[in-house]
């Protein structure tokens, strides 16, 4: 029997039809039928609670259909309408209706990537928990736990290290641990929890006023700025490609469209690739604008769904976060800006593994806004649709002080032999600027002391027995740590696999470039900025406050002092090695190392002063290098695009790759072979190429099996659009091995 919306009730409310998107993985929305009586009634974008496999769970409506293929004696009722109004409008619901189906998810797990996560369950607001060491609690305790309790030991040390409370959540992910050696610590009265809920005040915190307006724009910035008023103005979408040099003023621009935006009445969002790394310009914007609502991932649910109220209610009209920002729920939408639009981390690394930017662009089309994709870098993704003429090019090539990009070079790691993390030039020049008392930023991107555990007897690098990492050397805990899995051992006196004696530690990481300033320059004020030493949000504020007041020298740090700052008094930038991102295995690794180093040097010469950067590496021919050291962006993207296109990889095709993990080896390849006999059997290979099985470069990781498999489609990957359907159908019919479909991966590791 099918029921029909109109046999059953005329009015509103009970005898209706709802479609419903759950938080699962499955592939169509489900058909509840609405009771008589229902309050309020339900409506497209509502949430509900609905009973599914025994389990009372919150899902979207997305539809309400007239009639189902459900029959009605299966048809379950609707367990309760949880809003008056729809939390999510048209806009949202369609783009997240194309999220699942170009990322090859549920429409479902497409929304929880919108909602707020206190919209995401039934019932009131959590609060979270802070953790703190008990009073009096010290080296006894911990020394109590070394050797017997490692997670114990790990989690009492980490808080012991923290200048004030950390947050549970994200110390058992830091860590890599479960919850009960936090609650068997608790139990002990060794460490305090706390509830705490975090106010709207802090959301909203006025804003120290760090950069006051400029009284004139460049030349440049003139330019792009007209350009982009004119489209605000004028109405409409149309996407424009910033592409400006570090220190040409882009964030100036953004600020100037926005003025431009709000006196139009309309909304801005704006996403930076890590909030908590980019204070700076998070204090830019409310310095400008007052009420901006920040988004960014160490913030509590309950601050996130006040932010989004303020947001949906049109009192916060400027939105500054990190990727998820993308859907805050702005209404009258008339700029999406995508600031260092290049950065890996607008990808989501779980599902839905949406990509901002290019959701970014989506919804500003269908919102008939602008959107700004900037960077000094852009990826070859945006340049090539700024070359189609899909994106609008604007270009600023000078810096804003008329200063000169800073000078680099390159220095050859294979003729200057560095004794330690330093060349002799590179030393040379940290002692000129300590001596004139100018700062100085020293980039290394590995933590540790120590990369590499070596034996020279039988020439082994001693791995982690759970991954396929090498063991990392960290000397303040004297411990060696697997990056991958967090583990941590003791110093092995001897090889482990031939018994010799006497390892080596080989390598320069962040603590070991540390450690080498102080030795040689022991007046030398450093600080290093690392995740092994920062902790917490504060952390960052205080260490970077201090080198902008002038109270440190020298700052040694990984990726985290890549992005965004800016300290007029940084004359040198120091790169310890260039070569470590250059040798991953990834189709990106050359576009990534090019943009990293451009970033990083980017930090010197931005005031008064000349910035000079000096690039250690063994490979001083390598394009990346070459072009970096030139501030040649251009030239680097014509040769680079050069090898693309041979390969037909992004942006001349698209990619999608599965990755297939089990404890169980054997399981692995079976699924990988038939997986792939599959998709040979199912897909044209002029359209769709399928490469692989192949061990994933970490092929195991955690005592995990892990083997991947590409499918390559060239063009604009139509080709792509059956492999969808045949991923998904796969990995819902197999539950083991784990299987993850990555549609655009931007890492293959
Ligand atoms: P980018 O983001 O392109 O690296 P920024 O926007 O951070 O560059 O600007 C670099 C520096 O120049 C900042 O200190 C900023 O305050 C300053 N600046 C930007 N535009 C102007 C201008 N028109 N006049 C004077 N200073 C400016
Ligand atoms: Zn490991």
């Amino acid at each position: 029997m099918r029921v029909k919306q109109g046999e059953l009730l005329d009015s509103p409310g009970p005898g209706a039809l709802v479609r419903v998107a759950l938080n699962r993985p499955m592939r169509e929305e489900y058909t509840y039928f609405v009771p008589p009586g229902t309050e309020p009634a339900p409506q497209v974008g509502m949430r509900v609670a609905v009973s599914f496999a025994g389990r009372r769970e919150v899902g979207i409506v997305t539809e309400l259909p007239e009639e189902t293929d459900v029959p009605a004696s299966r048809l379950k009722p609707l367990s309760a309408v949880l809003d008056d109004e729809p939390v999510l409008d048209a806009q949202l619901l369609k783009l997240t209706h194309f999220m699942a189906s170009y990322y090859a998810c549920s429409w479902g797990e497409a929304l929880s990537a919108v909602l707020p996560a206190v919209l995401k369950r039934e019932g009131g607001r959590r609060k979270v928990v802070q953790l703190r060491p008990a009073e009096g609690v010290g080296a006894e305790q911990l020394a109590q736990l070394e050797d017997k309790h490692e997670a114990q030991f790990r989690v009492l040390r980490t808080l012991l290290e923290a200048s004030g409370p950390l947050e549970r959540g994200d110390l058992l992910r830091k860590l890599n641990v479960s919850p009960s050696p936090v609650q068997t610590l608790e139990k002990k009265g060794w460490i305090v929890a706390e509830l705490v809920e975090a106010g709207l005040d802090e959301l909203l915190a006025a804003p120290a006023e760090r950069r006051s307006k400029p009284a004139q724009l460049t030349a440049e910035q003139e330019v792009a700025v007209g350009a982009l008023t004119a489209r605000v103005r004028a109405g409409g979408f149309e996407a424009f490609l910033l592409r400006g040099v570090t220190g040409s003023g882009k964030t100036e621009v953004y600020l100037s469209v926005i003025e431009e935006v709000l006196a139009a009445g309309r909304g801005a969002i704006v996403l930076v690739p890590e909030i908590a790394l980019t204070p700076q310009t998070v204090g830019w914007f409310r310095g400008r604008f007052g009420q901006v609502a920040v988004l960014h991932s160490r913030m509590t649910d309950a601050q996130r769904h006040d932010a989004w109220r303020m947001i949906r209610r049109g009192e916060a009209r400027v939105v500054v976060g990190a990727r998820s920002a993308l859907f805050a729920p702005m209404p009258d939408l008339g700029i999406v800006i995508v600031d260092e639009e290049h950065e890996p981390s607008f990808k989501q690394g779980s599902t839905p593994r949406y990509h901002a930017r290019d959701m970014a662009v989506l919804r500003a089309r269908d919102a008939e806004a602008v959107c700004v994709l900037g960077s000094a870098t852009p990826s070859l993704e945006s340049w090539e649709n700024a070359r189609q003429g899909r994106y609008t090019l604007l270009t600023m090539d000078k810096r804003v002080h008329g200063g000169q990009l800073p000078s680099v070079e390159v220095v050859d790691l294979r003729v200057e032999k560095a004794e330690g993390p330093f060349s002799g030039p590179l030393e040379l020049a940290l002692k000129g600027v300590l001596e004139r008392g100018e700062q100085a930023i020293l980039f290394q991107n590995r933590r540790g002391f120590a990369p590499v555990l070596w034996c020279r007897a039988c020439r082994m690098v001693v791995r982690c027995a759970q991954c396929d990492s090498s063991l990392v050397f960290h000397k303040r805990h004297q411990r060696v740590v697997c990056h991958s899995c967090c583990e941590e051992q003791h110093i092995p006196s001897a090889c482990p696999s031939c018994t010799a004696p006497g390892l080596r530690f080989l390598g320069d990481g962040s603590e070991r470039v540390e450690e080498a300033v102080l030795a040689r320059f022991p007046a030398a004020r450093v600080a290093r900025m690392d995740s092994d030493t920062m902790h917490r949000r504060e952390d960052y504020e205080e260490v970077l406050g201090a080198f902008g007041r002038g109270d440190l020298d020298v700052l040694v740090g990984t990726q985290m002092i890549a992005k965004g700052l800016d300290f007029p008094r940084v004359t040198l930038v120091g790169i310890i090695s260039a070569d470590g991102s250059l040798h991953l295995p990834d189709l990106r690794a050359s576009e990534r190392t090019f943009q990293l180093l451009s970033q990083v040097a980017g930090r010197a010469g931005r005031g008064e002063l000349a910035g000079r950067i000096l690039i250690q590496t063994h490979t001083p021919d390598h394009p990346a290098i070459v072009q970096a050291a030139r501030h040649d962006y251009l030239t680097f993207a014509s040769g680079e695009m050069e090898l693309r296109e041979e390969l037909s990889y992004p942006p001349f095709g698209r990619l999608a790759r599965v990755l297939l993990e089990d404890e169980d080896s054997s399981r692995v390849e079976q699924a990988g072979a038939s997986l792939a006999a599959i998709l040979q059997e199912h897909l044209d290979p002029a359209e769709a190429q399928v490469l692989g099985p192949a061990p994933a470069p970490m092929a195991l990781v955690r005592g995990r099996h892990r083997a991947h498999l590409l499918i390559k489609a060239p063009g604009r990957g139509e080709g792509l659009a059956p492999a969808r359907g045949i991923l998904q159908a796969f990995a819902e019919r197999n539950p083991r091995p784990r299987v993850t479909i990555d549609i655009d991966p931007v890492s293959m590791l």
